[in-house]
């Protein structure tokens, strides 16, 4: 009889989603166990919410600095980092304008004078970062929102690599990370959601065996509220204070880099195709990451870079594919 290795599979609740941990291999128990506290940890240190994390204690200081972990350090050092490289889409200093609107609280409009006085907050410059020291300008406030689900997905990727495994999959809320391959050594295969129809998958997306790497998608059907007949959805422009309209339902970045996929998916979700690729050129060029996406627009069409020819599978015949850039 061939021998099956061991699959063990769990759900947790961490982090505003339920994290789905598969993991192939002899210590795929001791891997979860693992992955779960590490999800926790990471929460409260995160959350923007928790009033123990180490976030609302930066949120809280009222202008003075803050001594925090060389974890949260190095999180909004690369946050302020893509902020820049993204044109000030992707950025961490939004919270204000989050709350306004009430997403982790009670979902609300807020009015447009609310939202011109709460603009002259965001911007990363009003985050500062001093040896291991965090200051934020008075009445500003960070949330990592959109950076703190890949960032652990890859942290847990790391935690893999110590443990006697073969592969594993981290699925958290929309974060994907592989790790190794899985028995039999075929491909990993990750599903694009149709973002019209939560049942369904828009794409598959191939991602070779032993290869780790994030799949990471932003969409506007991920969280929103109507009212009035409107639909407001959670990812905000911060030019505007409004929800983005860039003429996207979702994006997705694929990228060895977990939380830089994170981050990315979000910033190209806000500037829509166009300006995604220029920007996408632009951070290969300077950062030296590997980047390719997948943009689902609000024409129908579903847009992916040359990276992924022969690697996305056409699923859904509702979406037109058409390769860009290259
Ligand atoms: P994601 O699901 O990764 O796209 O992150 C979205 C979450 O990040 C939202 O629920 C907000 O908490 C926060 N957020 C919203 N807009 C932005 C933005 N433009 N830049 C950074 N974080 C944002
Ligand atoms: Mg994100």
């Amino acid at each position: 009889m061939p021998s099956v290795p061991d699959e063990k599979t769990a759900r947790v609740f961490a982090m505003d989603t339920v994290a789905v941990l598969t993991v192939y291999g002899k210590e795929a128990e001791a891997a979860i166990a693992d992955f779960e506290r590490e999800l926790l940890r990471l929460e409260r240190l995160l959350s923007a919410f928790d009033e123990n994390s180490g976030v609302h204690e930066i949120n809280s200081a009222q202008g003075k600095a803050v001594r925090s972990e060389p974890e949260l350090l190095k999180i909004i050092a690369m946050s302020k980092e893509i902020s820049l490289m993204t044109g000030g889409a992707f950025d961490i200093t939004i919270a204000p304008i989050v709350r306004a609107w009430g997403f982790g609280g009670e979902n609300r409009v807020p009015g447009e004078g609310e939202i011109a006085g709460l603009l002259p907050l965001i911007g990363h410059e009003k985050v500062r970062v001093d040896g291991d020291e965090i200051t934020l300008e008075k009445g500003a406030m960070i949330d990592l929102g959109a950076i703190a689900k890949g960032y652990a997905a890859g942290v847990l990727a790391q935690l893999a690599a110590e443990h006697d495994i073969k592969g594993a999959v981290i699925s958290l809320g929309g974060n994907v990370q592989t790790f190794g391959e899985k028995p039999g050594g075929k491909p990993w295969r990750v599903a694009i959601q149709d973002p019209l129809d939560k049942s369904a998958y828009a794409a598959v997306v191939e991602i070779a065996a032993g290869v780790s790497t994030a799949v990471v998608t932003s969409g506007a059907y991920q969280r929103y509220f109507e009212e009035g007949g409107e639909v407001y959805h959670h990812i905000i422009d911060p030019q505007t204070g409004y929800p983005s309209r860039s003429g996207l339902l979702s994006a997705t970045v694929i990228c060895s880099d977990s939380a830089v996929a994170d981050a990315l998916s979000t910033a190209f979700f806000v500037l829509g195709a166009e300006k995604s690729l220029e920007a996408a050129e632009n951070i290969s060029e300077s950062a030296g990451w590997e980047i390719d996406f997948i943009l689902i627009t609000d024409e129908g069409k579903l847009l992916y870079t040359p990276g992924l020819e022969g690697m996305i599978s056409h699923e859904n015949k509702a979406y037109s594919m058409e390769m860009i850039g290259g």
